[in-house]
């Protein structure tokens, strides 16, 4: 049965597929801790049902086994190919171009149609589903939790977007890796905002990650410095991974940066409207933050990276009727007047 699955596997384009006995997730206790400190922010939904996120049997009774599937997004160091801040702003390289749950959630379809022939039943998941992913992906030694707490692979690196699927069949598991940092502690020096406050613990309230993305109000203040010319999400914990040394681009078309995102300078970016905003971040990730929460980055980036030259559209936007949009950007015209 193992060979089945990790053909599917390979045939659905994933490059990596192993698989875990379905148990109590290692990390449980510490994830309702986590919770209980309020690490989470505003993500209420990682606090609804912590049962079933602990254990894959609460959520399909009879299940056996966790497919953990990777798959490489690594869309190349720059969106030009070139010097990393040409762009002159910087978006987490999984949001260069299409949003990877609609490619994943199709290829996940596929393989549980494969697998009901086999007569099981399952449950699949990308990111979103009530499972602690990195944890059996750890037990099934795809990779082991870094002290980032991303899931590192030996080959891809920090690159890669996991999924899963729960599934009633018996599956031979896969034996664990076990943790290969080492004495590295780069990501944690690494970080802006100083979110990972320990090896394997992250603050999701100080991280940039959750604030340009997850988080709906104004980015505190503390934080607007720290932001730099982050627009969307942050890469800093995964960019000095020294497990990225052999990183390949990935072979899926559809992560590769997509030209038209990248032809704007920042403050281009203030004079799209909403149907603007939907156009350009048609199929993207970006569009899931909507146009306001957007802006609002940008004229951060705007208020830490911009010239005299960026005033005007500054100014333009301190008076729209969104009050997210204008108290950012009122900020960035302070910080850029002489
Ligand atoms: S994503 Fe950025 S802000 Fe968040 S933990 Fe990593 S380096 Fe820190
Ligand atoms: S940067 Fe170092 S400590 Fe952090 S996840 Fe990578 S190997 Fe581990």
């Amino acid at each position: 049965m193992q060979g089945t699955v990790k053909s599917l596997a390979t045939r659905l384009g994933f490059d990596e597929c192993r698989i875990a006995r379905a148990m109590a997730a290692s990390h449980g206790p510490g994830f309702r801790q986590w919770l209980a400190d309020g690490c989470h922010g505003d993500m209420a939904w990682l606090a609804r049902n912590p049962e079933r996120r602990c254990d894959p049997r609460e959520v399909l009774p009879g299940c056996h086994s966790v497919i953990c599937l990777a798959l490489n997004y690594y869309p190349g160091s720059s969106p030009g190919g070139g010097d990393a801040a040409a762009a002159g702003y910087r978006i987490a390289r999984y949001a260069w171009n299409d949003d990877y749950h609609d490619l994943m959630v199709n290829r996940l379809a596929e393989f549980d149609a494969a697998l009901r022939a086999c007569g099981g039943v399952q449950r699949c998941y990308v990111d979103t589903g009530p499972v602690l992913e990195r944890d059996f992906a750890s037990a099934a030694g795809l990779g082991w939790n870094g002290k980032s707490t991303m899931q590192i692979h030996r080959r891809l690196g920090t690159w890669l977007l996991l999924a899963e699927i729960l599934t009633t069949l018996e599956v031979p598991p896969d034996a664990p890796l076990g943790d290969h940092c080492g004495t590295c502690t780069r990501c944690v020096s690494a970080c802006p905002t100083r979110a990972i406050t320990a090896p394997h613990h992250l603050d999701a309230r100080r991280c940039l990650a959750y604030l340009t993305i997850e988080h709906q109000g104004p980015i505190p203040e503390e934080f607007r410095a720290a932001m730099g010319d982050r627009i969307y999400g942050c890469d800093e914990c995964l960019e000095v991974c020294p497990w990225n040394r052999f990183a390949q681009e990935s072979r899926e078309l559809a992560f590769h940066a997509r030209p038209a995102i990248f032809a704007n300078r920042l403050r281009d970016f203030l004079a799209l409207d909403d149907a603007g905003f939907r156009r350009l971040f048609a199929r993207s990730p970006i569009q899931r933050i909507k146009r306001a929460r957007f802006l609002r980055n940008v004229c951060v980036a705007l208020g830490n990276t911009g010239t005299s030259d960026d005033l005007p559209a500054l100014r333009r936007a301190a008076g729209e009727p969104d009050p997210l949009i204008a108290e950012h950007a009122a900020w960035a015209v302070a910080r850029l007047e002489p």
